[in-house]
């Protein structure tokens, strides 16, 4: 039996275990360690800030659902990695051996790298800062809302699009969701009582998508008379005002923002990461330089930009090279990425984007109705209500056909 040890129980860490678990006691054991008791489902923090729905419903229990499944469960931290002995350390000193290892840690989100955060900044990207966030949306009375990602950096060891921000679709619902709240349930007069600027440090917003999403929010942003900054690198949140690298400061009363995306320290402190702590692998996502070190997701130098959909695509790639290797008569599925997302903005509107214009595809779609609102409900409380667990392959391939109709 080869002993399979899974790090991070998010996206991509369950999709792995989803995928492997028929392997059970026939030819694997698995153990996958997180350092939370539950999984965060960062797509539905946006409701958690701008529609206060419970976090509950943001949260899957890892230990039950693991260990029921066939798998065991150990909540701690790894603290260090030895790749060349094939081991982990975790925090509380226990070692682990594997023979193969799979690492889905994610990406920190680097709050602490922007001056004034903690005093004055809000965010929405875990729990914590998107229960914050909706405490303070609830007692705003108006004022000056400035939003955007601050700047990313990443390695050079594979070819992937150097995003300087790997994920910007929540800045899309922040904007909107909040514009919605303020107008429809707060009452307050946009441009009289509020305004929305919102920044990004590329040369254009949306980076990661081609023209025709990129000009539909920008119609709506129009309307929703919310100003646009590019090239605006976030170095400072005080308490009236934000600062950009170019030495300009913004008038602001509230600022949202996603932080810089790096790696964790254990991973930057290891032999296992690029120059910046994200793991380099081939399109098989095995490591290039460890052959039993496979990787899917956030932490993948591959993944630009950093969305579920791609830690989905390549956790399916990860657990069937693994399959092939042991025997297993299946298919490795191609490398071929594309963002896709269905961006909320508030009551029963949402955009979905499906595009592979970064890729060097046609792909470019936007698709704004009720039912790209109705298809965002239903998968994220297919997950949620299915702890983690994808819709089968025909309901995503129903979801594509239906994409290319709309
Ligand atoms: C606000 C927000 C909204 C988003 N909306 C969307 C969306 O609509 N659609 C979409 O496709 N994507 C969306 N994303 C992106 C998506 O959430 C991420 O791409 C996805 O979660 C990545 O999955 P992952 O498995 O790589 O990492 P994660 O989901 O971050 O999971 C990593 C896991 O590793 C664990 N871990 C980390 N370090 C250690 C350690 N040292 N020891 C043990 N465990 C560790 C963590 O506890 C965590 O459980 C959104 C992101 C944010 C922040």
């Amino acid at each position: 039996m080869k002993k399979v040890v899974i790090v991070g129980a998010g996206f991509a860490g369950l999709h792995i275990f989803y995928k492997l678990r028929h392997l059970i006691g026939k030819k694997i054991d698995i153990t996958i360690v997180d350092a939370r008791s539950h999984s965060l489902l960062k797509p539905s923090l946006p409701e958690v800030a701008f529609e206060g729905s419970p976090i509950s419903h943001s949260l899957i229990e890892l230990r039950h659902t693991l260990e029921s499944k066939g798998a065991t469960f150990i909540e701690e931290e790894v603290a260090s990695f030895d790749a060349k002995n094939n081991s982990l350390t975790l925090k509380n000193g226990e070692t682990l051996n594997y023979d193969y290892i799979f690492l889905t840690l994610g990406a920190v989100k680097n709050y602490d790298a922007i001056k004034g955060f903690r005093e004055y900044g809000y965010s929405v990207c875990d729990d914590t800062q998107a229960q914050r966030l909706w405490e303070k949306v609830k007692t705003f009375q108006g004022g000056k809302v400035v939003t955007g990602a601050a700047k990313s950096t990443w390695g050079t060891r594979v070819d992937a699009p150097p995003l300087l921000a790997p994920c910007e679709g929540p800045i899309g619902e922040i904007m909107f969701m909040f514009d919605y709240y303020l107008t429809k349930d707060k009452h307050l007069k946009r441009s009289e009582d509020y305004k929305i600027d919102v920044f990004t440090p590329g040369k254009v917003f949306f980076e990661d998508v081609g023209d025709n999403p990129r000009n539909a929010i920008g119609e709506f942003m129009q309307k929703q008379d919310m100003m646009l900054h590019n090239n605006k690198v976030l170095t400072e949140i005080g308490k009236d005002f934000i600062a950009f690298a170019d030495g300009t400061k913004m008038e602001c009363d509230l600022a949202i923002i996603i932080p810089p995306y790096s790696a964790p320290k254990v991973l930057r402190d290891s032999n296992l990461g690029d120059e910046k702590g994200f793991i380099p692998t081939d399109t098989q996502m095995r490591h290039l330089d460890f052959a039993n070190v496979f990787a899917a997701g956030d932490i993948t130098a591959l993944a630009q930009p950093k969305l579920g959909h791609v830690a989905i695509i390549q956790g399916s790639i990860a657990a069937a090279t693994l399959m092939k290797e042991l025997g297993e008569d299946v298919e490795i599925p191609a490398h071929n990425l594309e963002v896709f997302c269905i961006m909320n903005m508030g009551g029963h509107e949402a955009a979905l984007i499906a595009s592979d214009v970064l890729y060097g595809g046609s792909k470019d779609i936007v698709s704004y109705s009720p039912i790209s609102k109705i298809m965002k409900w239903g998968f994220d409380n297919y997950l949620y209500y299915n702890k983690g667990h994808m819709p089968p392959d025909l309901a995503l391939e129903a979801t594509d056909k239906l994409v290319d109709i709309l």
